[in-house]
């Protein structure tokens, strides 16, 4: 459409339930769909990100799941029933055999972004997982740059009401 700002159109959410009996972590992947804007569910975090990673080249659109089209009704809904986040496109993948892992901290002001190693390693910087890497040469190919601690953005108006008050943002 050529008018595309960063805000709107392309970024990728994943939504999460309120904080629950498994903590604040995702719980839900979802797209919208860039013609009827509609939230699909994502089956998985692999497939989620693989969307993420090339969607400004290749848009998600409801056909990408399979037996779906933009007239079937949405998988869900962006609503405050959830607290959103909206990670960025165009991020890449996690190397294979590791998880990227986030979680909301406690007053929702911000999501702590971290690695599983496929050894069970929980990796919160960039320097780590370059130790890791450097220590364990199974797994010397996967990217440093591709681990990324830039952690999704979380969206105010899904925060649930009643949640300590956090830091006020600096005026507009
Ligand atoms: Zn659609």
């Amino acid at each position: 459409m050529g008018e595309e700002t960063d805000t709107a159109a392309t970024p990728v959410p994943v939504a999460m339930k309120k904080a629950g009996p498994l903590g604040r972590s995702i719980d839900i992947y979802a797209a919208e769909c860039e013609k009827c804007h509609k939230w699909r569910r994502i089956v998985s975090q692999e497939v989620y990100e693989e969307i993420r990673s090339k969607i400004r080249e290749d848009p998600f659109v409801c056909e990408k799941k399979e037996g779906i089209s933009c007239g079937d009704a949405g998988d869900l809904n962006y609503d405050s029933s959830r607290t959103w986040v909206l990670d960025k496109p165009g991020l890449p993948k996690t190397p294979r055999g590791f998880k990227r892992s986030l979680v909301l901290r406690k007053d929702y002001s911000k999501m702590d972004t971290y690695y599983i190693t496929p050894t069970g390693k929980k990796l919160k910087t960039r320097n780590q997982i370059a130790a890791f890497i450097d220590a364990n040469q199974d797994y010397k190919n996967a990217p440093l740059g591709d681990f990324i601690f830039t952690a999704p953005k979380v969206m105010e108006d899904t925060i649930p009401s009643g949640v300590p008050e956090r830091t006020p943002k600096p005026s507009q």
